[in-house]
């Protein structure tokens, strides 16, 4: 007996996750192009940037107008991780409709990606959660280092909960666990899943994986089985975090799609249109993808659903 959901919600993570650790930076209007072709393909929610201080990551720079070019007339999700007061404004100012808190449930890794610990990262976003939800945005959040710290080692579950508590308090109606280095296993997704359900039922729960020892999908088929119906890929594997080191690429869109397309959970997307997208990837990045599909030939084109 399982508890597979029926359908998926996949957030598009390649405009963000996935380009911010490539050297190229792509530019302003390529970005913008991808993003409607990913729409075209049928995401529905795509990360599009991030309000972060440029100078530690340039390729996050021009999120303003990355945002406010695809906003109008959009009817997807578009997401810009906020880390504090300062994220919030530039995202109210942008108009954004859609923001995710990134907090990290590790200090180690808090310390380094959002330069304070957890307790103190938590309180800003509270200070960044009442900016937006006074202006009506709404807000999803991203726990980094959820099962595995590149300092600290293993996250413990209850630790994992206990920073949901705080996220679900600061509003977040989907908070996402993050494998940011790719380092989890289906047992622990199992476990850290099961320690967050168990203190919060009703809560909305969504997985970010990365496949940096090639167990990705295994994990993403871990979370399934328990009904987890969202799901982070960054398209063609690209992605990973400046501030983990050893962090790979994402979960590919076109490998997660193509294993729920044919277990017989649909996504809306079109394999074919991604497909034809990744390939336009590939050229804004100036290199061959990393996913499993993209290495194929031929990829099979299981039926869209
Ligand atoms: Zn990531």
């Amino acid at each position: 007996m399982t508890d597979f959901p029926d359908r998926v919600t996949i957030t598009e993570v390649v405009l963000r996750d996935g380009l911010q650790l490539e050297p190229v930076i792509v530019p302003t209007a390529e970005k913008i192009r991808l993003a409607h072709r990913l729409i075209d393909a049928g995401l529905t929610s795509l990360e599009v940037g991030a309000f972060v201080n440029p100078t530690r990551v340039p390729q996050m720079a021009d999120t303003e107008e990355v945002l406010t070019a695809l906003l109008p007339g959009s009817a997807a999700m578009l997401h810009t991780l906020v880390f504090n007061r300062t994220g919030a404004e530039r995202a109210v100012a942008a108009g954004a409709r859609d923001v995710r808190f990134v907090v990290s449930a590790s200090e180690g890794h808090s310390k380094a990606n959002a330069g304070a610990g957890v307790e103190q990262a938590l309180d800003r976003i509270d200070e960044a959660a009442e900016i937006l939800a006074g202006a009506g945005v709404r807000t999803q959040a991203t726990i980094a280092t959820a099962f595995v710290c590149p300092f600290d080692g293993p996250t413990a579950p209850q630790q994992v909960a206990r920073v949901a508590t705080r996220l679900k308090a600061a509003g977040a109606a989907v908070i996402h666990l993050a494998d940011t280095i790719g380092n989890a296993n289906p047992s622990q997704v199992r476990e850290t899943v099961a320690s967050v359900r168990e203190r919060h039922p009703d809560l909305e729960l969504g997985l970010h994986l990365h496949d940096t020892y090639g167990m990705g999908l295994a994990n993403a088929w871990a979370a399934l089985s328990m009904g987890v119906a969202h799901f982070d890929a960054s398209l063609g594997g690209i992605g990973g975090c400046p501030f983990a080191p050893g962090a790979a690429g994402n979960i590919g869109t076109d490998d997660l799609v193509h294993l729920l397309h044919r277990e017989g959970i649909s996504t809306g997307l079109d394999p074919e249109t991604l497909a034809a997208v990744r390939d336009e990837l590939a050229i804004a990045v100036g290199h061959p993808l990393s996913s499993s599909l993209s290495q194929v030939p031929a990829a099979p084109a299981p039926p869209a659903r």
